[in-house]
């Protein structure tokens, strides 16, 4: 690792998980001096049992990072998803018919999305930073403080390093230190739900189709993996997810079945299961002098289509345009015009994204008569308009709105 003592950069990264490297990698790759300071030692984050989640990374995703090289250290262990299934359904009743079919021939017969498990985009990540000499990683540390200086921000970091930069991004997640100590307000909620997340290898192969069943708990999702395996995210009541966790193999695998079906044969529970309380968060404000957030900083969203990682991927792409746009003309890239330029760009987005999210997670996760029928009516209505299901898919997929030059597979 190379080291990095009091010195100056061009951006200052606080965070380096999925969205930070990224975006320290698509500022590096276009000639900024970054640093990026991880709380987590590199090593761990790439063990098997440190993050069991498979991330569903839309077309314009994948496009990222095919642009940053980023694709060919992943390509081989992405799992594309062909068709999505959307159905209702109770825990002893089991799936109903499906009521809305993504299928990708609507879409030019590309798949909707790939399935990359989290632990093999990290290695990639990292894979690439030893290719990027612009790019240092500070690992494991912690960011401290930043201050605002006269002309760049002074970063302090734990064991008293202090990093000189013209901007500094908080890409530190949900819980962002940086952005409470910036006094950057933020609103929201935790839901009472819990994502429990384990591998199941299955006796019949998947298809490349991904299942999403609404349950009265919330949303059960089953997402291709590679080979005869598949991801579940079941999102279930937080006072009852623990006892689920807690069940042995054969238990908790009679329970999976139980809300699926026997559509896959056998099914066996592989390696451990994760649990991750959901809530819903959104910044007021992703900017402050020389300061801006990205990723689950600035916007955590229920994980129920699978867009929190993707949303991140997009202000990842989005900052660093505007940051590059704005060195290349021999502009402060953290002066106010530069930084209101990705704040216009992204925040109604990802508050609409959040929303829409929102709203769809409490329409679906009840049992309550009138809305079961509302949803299947609304659900029945979406299926059989092309145009309408073009238009969701499009968005899930990252296409609407204005698409960052990365998200085009363009080079920044
Ligand atoms: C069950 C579940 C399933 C999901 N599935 C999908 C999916 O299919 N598709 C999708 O798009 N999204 C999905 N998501 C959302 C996605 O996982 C997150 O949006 C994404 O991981 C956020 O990445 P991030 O880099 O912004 O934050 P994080 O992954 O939280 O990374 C933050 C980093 O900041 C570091 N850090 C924190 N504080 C400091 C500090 N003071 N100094 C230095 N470093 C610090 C931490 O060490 C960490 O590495 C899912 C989420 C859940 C819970």
């Amino acid at each position: 690792m190379k080291s990095a003592e009091n010195r100056r950069a061009d951006v200052v990264i606080a965070g380096g998980g999925m969205v930070g490297l990224t975006l320290g990698l698509a500022l590096a790759r276009a000639g900024l001096e970054t640093i990026v300071v991880d709380g987590f030692d590199p090593g761990l984050v790439l063990d098997a049992k440190f993050d069991g989640r498979v991330s569903s990374f839309a077309p314009a995703s994948r496009r990222v990072l095919m642009a940053l090289g980023l694709w060919p250290h992943v390509e081989d262990v992405a799992q594309p998803v062909l068709d999505i299934i959307v159905g209702d359904g109770s825990v002893k009743g089991g799936a109903s018919a499906a009521l809305l079919h993504f299928d990708h021939r609507e879409m030019g017969d590309q798949p909707l999305a790939h399935m990359i498990e989290n632990r093999h985009f990290r290695m990639a990540l990292q894979r690439e930073l030893g290719q990027a000499p612009l790019l240092t990683l500070i690992a494991p540390q912690r960011v401290t403080a930043a201050t605002l200086g006269r002309s760049s921000m002074e970063v302090v970091l734990g064991d008293g390093q202090r990093l000189g930069a013209g901007l500094c991004i908080a890409a530190d997640g949900r819980e962002s230190p940086l952005r409470e100590a910036m006094g950057i307000k933020t609103t929201g909620w935790a839901y009472a739900q819990t994502g429990i997340v384990a591998t199941i290898a299955h006796e019949r192969p998947h298809e490349g189709v991904a299942h999403e069943l609404f349950l009265p708990s919330g949303p059960f999702a089953i997402l291709p993996m590679t080979g005869h395996r598949s991801s579940i995210v079941w999102t279930e009541r937080s006072d009852q997810a623990p006892a689920f966790v807690g069940l042995n193999d054969e238990d908790f695998a009679r329970e999976v079945r139980q809300r699926f079906g026997d559509q896959w044969g056998a099914i066996k529970v592989e390696g451990p299961r994760w649990f991750y309380p959901l809530s819903m968060q959104l910044a007021h404000s992703y900017i402050a002098p020389r300061f801006a957030l990205a990723g689950d900083a600035g916007h955590s969203v229920h994980p129920i289509a699978g867009q929190g990682l993707n949303l991140g991927l997009r202000d990842a792409a989005a900052l660093a345009e505007v940051v590059i746009d704005a060195k290349r003309l021999g502009l402060d890239i953290g002066s106010e015009a530069v930084l209101a330029r990705y704040q216009a760009w992204r925040r109604f987005d990802n508050a609409l994204f959040t929303a829409s999210m929102d709203a769809l997670n409490r329409l679906f996760s009840n049992d309550i008569v009138p809305l079961a029928m509302v949803r299947r009516l609304g659900l029945d209505v979406v299926d059989a308009i092309v145009p309408l299901k073009r238009f969701f898919m499009r968005q899930a997929g990252g296409e609407g709105g204005e698409v960052p030059r990365l998200m085009r597979g363009e080079e920044t």
